[in-house]
């Protein structure tokens, strides 16, 4: 049994060894992918409940590696931040976002994630003007993702930055609302111009009634705060109708339109205008 379990430990260490040389490999990896364009965005639409009209887009970043395949951004933007990445694929989302959003039609904005390593630098303003500047995108048309966890810390500096990129003339949406642990406190602190509530909240339509008033009460708080308020993850006709029903401005989740490469070519089921 002694044998066994010594030979469990170095098996354990082996498997540790194995992760702690992967990450290695693929911090190296991520330090070249953006020169060797292994970086690309996607696109996924928020569509306008009323009208039925895209009115944004959001870009979300891909990594394909050329052994891994495509690698989720949910595992590389941590590495990212680690390693001091973050800053140069930061400006490259940037800039390459607002060039394409140039090419869409002039009522359609672009939405970018800002990480919270992005936020903390003071040139995070400086950063998002040269990327409008290069890209000649009107800054009423680009609208920053931020999420609760990115304002926890520092409100001096966070204020500042906030106040800053609203001079630019952009827009700010609070991300993954809902998650967080005192989600009411920030939207007393800075006026949002658009709220986006969680998915898991509206993964739970039709079959909580708890969080069925949760959604109806954020809806009506971002409402009367003249917030835009789009619900994320929406993937059935049901809650899409739901969300209708209740005031909610816009939707975005799969059953709307999947990320794509060209948001504006593929109808969805919803059935999304161009234009
Ligand atoms: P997020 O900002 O909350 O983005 C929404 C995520 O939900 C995306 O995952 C999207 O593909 C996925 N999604 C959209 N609709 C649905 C749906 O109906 N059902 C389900 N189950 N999922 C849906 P993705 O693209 O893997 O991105 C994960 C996270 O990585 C993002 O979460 C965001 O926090 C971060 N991220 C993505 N792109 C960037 C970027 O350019 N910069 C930074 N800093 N972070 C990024
Ligand atoms: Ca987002
Ligand atoms: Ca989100
Ligand atoms: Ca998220």
């Amino acid at each position: 049994a002694k044998a066994d379990g010594g030979g469990r430990v170095r098996l354990f260490e082996d498997t540790m060894l194995e992760q702690i040389r992967a990450r290695q490999s693929m911090r190296r990896d991520l330090g070249v992918a953006l020169e060797r364009r292994e970086l690309h965005l996607v696109y996924q639409p928020l569509v306008d409940l009323r009208s039925g009209r895209t009115g944004c887009v959001e870009a979300l970043l891909r990594w394909a590696h050329p052994e891994r395949g495509s690698v989720s951004p949910a595992e590389f933007i941590p590495l990212a931040e680690e390693t001091g990445l973050i800053d140069p694929i930061g400006d490259w989302v940037l800039e390459t976002a607002c060039r394409q959003a140039v090419e869409w039609p002039d009522h359609v904005s672009v939405a970018v994630n800002v990480s919270a390593v992005q936020f903390r630098r003071d040139s995070l303003p400086l950063r998002v003007a040269a990327a409008l500047a290069r890209s000649g995108l009107d800054p009423a048309r680009l609208e920053l993702e931020i999420t609760e966890s990115v304002l926890l810390h520092d409100n001096e500096h966070n204020m500042r930055v906030l106040h800053a990129l609203k001079r630019l003339g952009v827009r700010i949406a609070l991300d993954d609302f809902g998650t967080g642990y005192s989600s009411l406190s920030y939207l007393r602190l800075f006026p949002f111009d658009k709220l986006k509530l969680d998915r898991s909240f509206v993964n739970d339509i039709g079959h909580s009634a708890q969080s069925e008033a949760i959604i109806r009460a954020a809806g009506e708080m971002g409402t009367a705060l003249s917030m835009v308020t789009t619900a994320e993850g929406v993937e059935t006709a049901e809650q899409l109708a739901w969300l209708r029903t209740h005031g909610w401005s816009q939707a975005q989740g799969y059953f709307v339109g999947r990320p794509s490469h060209s948001p504006f070519n593929l109808a969805s089921a919803f059935g999304t205008k161009v234009g």
